[in-house]
Order: C-alpha cells, then structure tokens, then sequence
C-alpha cells in the first residue's frame, strides 16, 4: 500500500490489500461536508466557494444537486435520513425535508446570528450539535463578508422544541466534531483563528455523560501534524480518523497516532459510506477520493 503510512502495525490491517486511493472527481475549488446516502446510493458534498452541493454516484458520476447552496459547508443526516446542513451564507443550520422543502434548525442563539455554521453530527437521541466558527464571514470567498456576534461555540439544538445550548465555549474555531461509538465523549477540532499560527490547534475530547449545561474540561485528545484537524469521524472501534494536511490521520481511542493515508490534496473532511460504511470518502481541495477500508464507520443511515 504506497498510499498508507503505517505508524502501528495494527493500521496495516485496516485495509483491503489492493484497494487503491482512487479520485472520484475533480475539478471544483474547496469540497467539504461529504456525507454518504446509503438509500439513494451517492454521495453528496459541497464545493463551497462555487456556492454549491454537488451528488457523485459510482454509475453516473459527478451532477449538481444544489445551486445555489447558501455556500454550505459541512452535513450530516438525521434519524430519518433527512439532509442536515451548515450554511455560511445564510448563517443558520437547515434540514432538508423528504419533499424537498428546506427548514431552518437553528439560526440565532440568544439574540444574535449564529456566525457561519461549520460541521455537524447527529446523536441518536436526535439532537443536532453543531460547530460554529467566524471563517464564513470572515471574506466573501465562502460566504459574505460580515461582523461577527457571538464567540465560536458548538451548540446542540433539540429539532423538535428549537431550544438550542452552548456545549463547547473554550474553543478559538471549533471545526469538525464526531462521537465516540457509546456517546460517552464527544470530539471537537480545534482549528484556531485564521491568521494565528500560534493558536492551539488540537482535537480536544469532553465527556458528555453528564448532557446538561456547557461541557467543561475538555482533554488535549491529539494535536495534528502536518495540518489540523477539520472534519473528523469515527469508526466502530472508537479509532478517530481526521483530516490533515497530508492526508486522513487514524488515532486510536487512547490518542495514538496509528497510521496516515497519504492524499495528494490538502484534505478537509472525510465520511464512511458504501453498503458496510467500510468505504472512507475524502473530500480534499479539488477533488473527492475514495478509499475502501477493513473497518466500518459509526455513521447513519
Ligand atoms: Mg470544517
């Protein structure tokens, strides 16, 4: 496997021998936000500063599947499969209805706009936690350019009632942010202030056992290097596979760097799917790979 950097030998174990990282498309100028739909068969992400979603299936290849997209960013799907997506653009957290009809989920806390919504995941209670960073207002590249109101929290909205919570208050950017298999930790990705190198850039692990009020005490879980971590996900075995400048990082629970897959492209975010969500998707700077895996994913549906 030329493409994986093996750090401990357990990670050679994670793939299926010629199973090669394969580009699936190129052509676009920033892809986020992949996430799989196993019903339907494609993938969805967003090329974000062409204010779009794009959908990639194996037999049909690359379509538009929204345009414009309020400059989306990262998604996720509930428990009813419906599409759940960050816009920039419009500043608020929206669901895709199975009609096609859009509903916002969460656009305001407190009084104030929410600053450019980032990434997303949905816990099987149905809560809907979401990262919100200033990096969609900060120019007009991904979004428009506008002031900032509130600090960069992850929040967590109950869909049913609208009440939305700060969870995650110590962050400078929260980004990407995953559970573990029991639910028991969530994982935040610090990605810093923009224009800060010697911001704290460092995937951060808090105990969400105890749900009510903000989460305090965040560990240093794993810093990564070369890159940050953007979007993160994580496999039945609790492994926390991240974003990287090089590649997709795989991290054990107990903070190990396992092994690397090299990627051509700086990557920003990844998704399991296929029929046993044993395939990883990548989304990294033009293009979206694809590498099938001797693991699962924990994602829905
Ligand atoms: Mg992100």
């Amino acid at each position: 496997m030329s493409f994986a950097e093996v750090i401990d030998p357990q990670f050679g174990t994670f793939f299926m021998g010629n199973a090669p990282v394969k580009q699936l498309a190129t052509g676009f100028d920033w892809v986020e936000g992949p996430v799989w739909f196993g019903d339907a068969g494609c993938l969805l992400f967003s090329d974000i500063p062409n204010n779009r979603i794009m959908r990639w299936t194996p037999s049909e290849g690359v379509s538009i599947y929204r345009e414009p997209s309020n400059y989306s960013n990262g998604h996720t799907r509930d428990l009813q499969g419906r599409l759940i997506s960050c816009e920039h653009g419009t500043r608020q957290v929206t669901r895709t209805e199975h009609d096609g009809s859009v509903t916002v989920i969460a656009d305001e806390f407190e009084g104030k706009r929410l600053n450019s919504p980032n990434d997303v995941v949905v816990k099987s209670d149905g809560s809907i936690w979401f990262s919100d960073p200033h990096y969609g207002i900060m120019t007009n590249y991904e979004g428009f350019k506008s002031d900032q109101e509130l600090p960069c929290n992850v929040y967590c909205v109950n869909p049913d009632t609208g009440q939305i919570e700060a969870k995650v208050t110590d962050m400078a950017c929260p980004n990407g942010l995953a559970f573990s298999p029991d639910e028991n930790t969530l994982y935040v990705a610090d990605t810093g202030t923009m224009f800060d190198e010697n911001a704290e850039r460092c995937i951060k692990a808090y105990s969400v056992s105890d749900q009510s009020g903000v989460l305090k005490d965040g560990k240093a879980f794993h810093t990564i290097n070369p890159g940050c971590a953007d979007g993160i996900r994580v496999d039945t075995d609790g492994n926390v596979w991240s974003s990287a400048a090089d590649g997709v990082h795989c991290i054990s629970p107990d903070g190990n760097l396992l092994g690397k897959i090299l990627v051509p492209e700086l990557v920003s975010n990844i998704c399991f799917g296929g029929r046993a969500k044993h395939e990883l998707y990548i989304t990294a700077t033009t293009s979206v790979y694809r590498v099938i895996l001797n693991r699962a994913g924990v994602q829905r549906p």
